[in-house]
């Protein structure tokens, strides 16, 4: 099924091209949810949303795995606005959903938790409430990844519980229940 979201690809924020071909595999059991921690720049654009997405890519591109080798792309799978645009963020990411599978990615530092879906949502949720239309279409693309992936929501966990990482921050983090709620109110019967 394609996604019902609209999701700005790889091609429409301009990404360059990615040190090798990311992998699709079987996806992992989950949704992984994350936070940039920094200070929004997005400006709540698309514009913005495309500047960003390059300005991470850069920086994952600089990144270094256990092995030490680079990131090949984009560490998470979308990127999640303040403005509420979703941005494609490793290469072939959309190809793979569409196919009921996931790419193998490098945005939850276990090899298992980067074979699931990971949300990166612009801001620093520590503290801070996210935007309503950010939470909204971060609602909307996880129906959308639980119909494609046929995962039920209560799936849905944050970075932290994989590694040592405060992200998604505090108050994203408490919110998770209220996410699966939410999510759980929208999916198709
Ligand atoms: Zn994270």
């Amino acid at each position: 099924m394609a996604l019902t979201v609209k999701v700005y690809t790889t091609a429409d924020w301009g990404a360059v091209a990615p040190r090798s071909t990311p992998k699709l595999s079987p996806h992992g059991s989950y949704i992984i949810i994350h936070h940039t921690a920094g200070t929004p720049s997005s400006g709540g654009s698309v514009a913005g949303g495309k500047n960003l997405a390059r300005a991470i890519q850069k920086d994952h591109m600089k990144r270094v795995t256990k092995n030490g080798t680079k990131w090949i792309d984009s560490g998470h799978n979308f990127l999640n606005t303040i403005g509420g645009h979703v941005f494609e963020g490793r290469h072939r990411t959309i190809e793979a959903i569409n196919q009921g599978k996931c790419v193998n990615s490098a945005h939850s530092d276990q090899a298992a938790a980067n074979k699931c879906p990971g949300i990166e949502n612009e801001g620093n949720y520590t503290t801070k409430v996210m935007p309503k239309v950010q939470w909204d279409s971060l609602v909307d693309l996880c129906v959308d990844l639980c119909v494609n992936l046929q995962l039920d929501p209560g799936v849905i966990r944050g970075h932290r519980d994989f590694a040592a990482t405060q992200c998604p921050g505090n108050w994203l983090y408490s919110q998770l229940p209220q996410l699966i709620t939410d999510v759980r109110s929208k999916m198709p019967t």
